[in-house]
């Protein structure tokens, strides 16, 4: 497979876009427009082959994961779903996103995920301010059968290449 589809899902402000753009860019930007779905592509390889990533931002004006969810659901190839540490609310959208997920996307033959998932806790550089415990976002992880990383989109490229490179990966075996 060359094209590669993946969308980012979470709450507003738990730091979606600025985990990809670190990812894509290798740099933290502060403020990100997200008042508009975003679709970013990238040329890239992994193992040796050639891809085409593209990465859906949907713009997330409400916390509700059902608005968050509507689009890219169906059409992903896999997703990185992101909370922040700092806010259980966000941890809470994150829980019912992957539900969401699940009841979409989970082969009932095998009772397995369709599309591999990666669950990020953002903000690690906050964990002063810390509502999230790593162990909940393991276990959640582990719930849901998905690849889990605590990260800071502020302070750190390499856990977040780490990441994207595990998903891109799973969708490649897939
Ligand atoms: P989105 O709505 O989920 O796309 O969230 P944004 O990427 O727009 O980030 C929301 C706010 O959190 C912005 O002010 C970012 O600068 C900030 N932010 C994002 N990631 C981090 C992080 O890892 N650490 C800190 N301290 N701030 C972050």
């Amino acid at each position: 497979m060359n094209d590669i589809k993946l969308a980012l899902l979470g709450s507003q402000g738990a730091g979606k876009s600025a985990v990809l753009v670190r990812f894509l860019t290798r740099r933290f930007i502060g403020e990100y427009a997200s008042d508009t779905n975003s679709l970013y592509h990238k040329r890239l390889s992994i193992d040796g082959r050639q891809l085409n990533l593209e990465v859906f931002d949907p713009c997330s004006q409400s916390s509700e994961a059902r608005c968050i969810l509507e689009e890219p659901v169906d059409w992903a190839d896999g997703f990185v779903v992101v909370y922040n540490i700092n806010d259980r609310t966000s941890f809470t959208d994150a829980k019912d996103i992957l539900r969401q997920i699940r009841e979409d996307r989970v082969d009932h033959c095998k009772g397995e995920m369709e599309v591999p998932v990666c669950l990020v806790g953002n903000k690690q550089d906050l964990c002063h301010a810390r509502q999230v415990l790593e162990d909940e976002g393991r276990g959640l992880a582990q719930e849901n059968h998905c690849y889990f990383q605590e990260v800071s989109a502020a302070e750190s490229y390499q856990d977040i290449a780490n990441l994207f490179t595990q998903l891109i990966r799973q969708v490649m075996e897939h």
